[in-house]
């Protein structure tokens, strides 16, 4: 279970394991885990074992042909799966069942992969703690104490657990590279456009991908390689070829140049996170590569302009949950404007609410210019910046996170200290470009860091390489 893709591979082709055995142990695991963690809101135990039985006659075969053949994934519950429940972590969609498959799932079957499950998330996937699903939080279990990170908390637990080889998260403004490098895995944002959207549930259009965690850099990139490309159901899909990801992989870093901005080690930054992603830059450096000091000038102003236009991007996103088209209905309401707002009311929690008012705010006539339009604009500056910076450098070096793992309720009755948290990871969406988390080194009370190693747009291959190279 603690196997990745090459090995469990190398099991398949020599026939000293099988995809139903693997698939029934990991289904075992997660079951003795799931009541602790809560890392999965659905368990697809019986189509993932047929799946898996299917799989077994000719897996020596398939091995050769599909990247990933009889490996378990598990997939953040907020990407739609025909016939299984997709709940976003939400009370209004907690009976939902979708008629049709996000295209990256998709993907991953096509490719072989058995869907073990689905993996608890922030509801809508807002928040970065994962306290925020009406389902209950999801345990860290390197410290049960601890919060995964969120929103993709469940994805990342189910990697860092041992409970499905890669899993798909999705990363707004940081969530799939956050609880990354809160639970010790891989972690990566693509470029904008470089995986369909389709069948993901909306939060902030603009800034939504989806992307793979995995137990090592290869698995992630060979999981990227899967899911990425043109999709015709989602027109920003990038045409942009796909690149052979394992191929790039050499570990070469010569003349490789990172970009150091001072502006992500300054104040705010836990000592233990500075030292453990010097350090990590350091031997990239001892590997031949250069850095060079950049600079990101906006950076002061991204919490505030991420959380004005993700929300608002939300507050019209989340209005189609009225009780009529999908999921819950209240059942007291008389006449249909209760019934409007007793679902809403009902189905969505406090923090998914305080979001709907404050993009709802941000994007009220007299208000519009003052803090949406004021946001967009700031957003320009900091694609800017980014195109400035990579003039200088091939690739950005930052912490992920200011901090690792925090316990379990230390934050939740603080939005703006939860909202600080995604201080490194919200630019990379603004802007669009592509970022991955790596662990980099363990704090002294045995918690995860995380290495944020930040691309130009389109540049995976080279950010995979750099993590491959550091992960060496
Ligand atoms: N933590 C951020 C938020 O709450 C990012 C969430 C995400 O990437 N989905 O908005």
């Amino acid at each position: 279970m603690n196997l990745t893709i090459d090995e469990l591979h190398k099991l398949y082709a020599s026939g000293d394991a099988k995809p139903s055995e693997i698939t029934q142990a990991v289904l075992d695991r997660i079951e003795q885990t799931n009541d602790r963690l809560n890392t999965f809101l659905t368990i697809n135990k019986e189509a993932a074992l047929h799946r898996a039985a299917e799989a077994d006659a000719d897996i020596k075969d398939a091995v050769q042909t599909k990247p990933l053949a009889g490996i378990p994934v598990a997939v953040k519950d907020n990407m739609c799966t025909t016939g299984i429940r997709t709940t976003c972590g939400s009370r209004i969609l907690g009976n939902y069942i979708p008629p049709y498959t996000a295209t990256a799932v998709a993907k991953l079957e096509a490719a072989g992969a058995i869907l073990v499950g689905k993996t608890n998330l922030d509801e809508f996937a807002m928040g970065s703690s994962n306290e925020n699903s009406a389902f209950g939080p999801v345990r860290n279990p390197v410290n049960e104490g601890y919060v995964p990170g969120g929103s993709s908390g469940g994805s990342a637990v189910a990697v860092a657990a041992d409970l499905s080889s890669v899993s798909l998260g999705s990363d707004t403004g940081g969530s799939i590279r956050q609880p990354a490098s809160f639970c010790g895995v891989v972690g990566m944002k693509p470029t904008y456009g470089r995986v369909s959207r389709y069948g993901l549930v909306a939060f902030a259009s603009s800034l939504d991908q989806i992307g793979p965690f995995g137990k090592n850099v290869k698995d992630v990139a060979r999981t990227l390689g899967v899911i990425a490309g043109r999709d015709r159901y989602d027109s920003t899909s990038s045409n942009e070829v796909v690149p052979d990801y394992v191929n790039a992989l050499t570990g070469d870093v010569k003349g490789l140049r990172i970009g150091v901005p001072p502006e992500c080690f300054g104040e705010g930054l836990d000592a233990e996170v500075k030292t453990s992603v010097e350090a990590a830059i350091k031997k990239l450096e001892e590997r031949g590569a250069e850095v060079v000091e950049i600079t990101l000038p906006h950076s002061k102003y991204v919490v505030a302009v991420y959380y004005l236009i993700a929300t608002a991007e939300a507050s019209s996103n989340l209005a189609r949950f009225d009780g009529v088209r999908y999921g819950f209905r209240a059942e007291e309401a008389r006449t249909l404007s209760e019934m409007y707002k007793q679902s809403r009311d009902q189905g969505f929690g406090a923090e998914v609410k305080r979001r709907i008012m404050l993009g709802t705010f941000a994007l009220s006539s007299g208000y519009y210019d003052a803090y949406y339009e004021k946001a967009q604009r700031v957003r320009q500056m900091l694609c800017n910046d980014f195109a400035e910076a990579f003039q200088k450098c091939d690739l950005i070096a930052t912490p992920t996170a200011p901090t690792p793992a925090f316990k379990l309720g230390e934050k939740v009755n603080d939005p703006l200290a939860m909202y600080l948290d995604d201080i490194f990871t919200v630019t990379i969406n603004l802007v669009g470009v592509p970022a991955i988390s790596v662990p980099c080194g363990v704090s002294s009370n045995g918690l995860p860091i995380g290495l944020q190693l930040i691309g130009n747009h389109f540049d995976e291959a080279r950010i995979l390489n750099a993590a491959y190279a550091h992960e060496n």
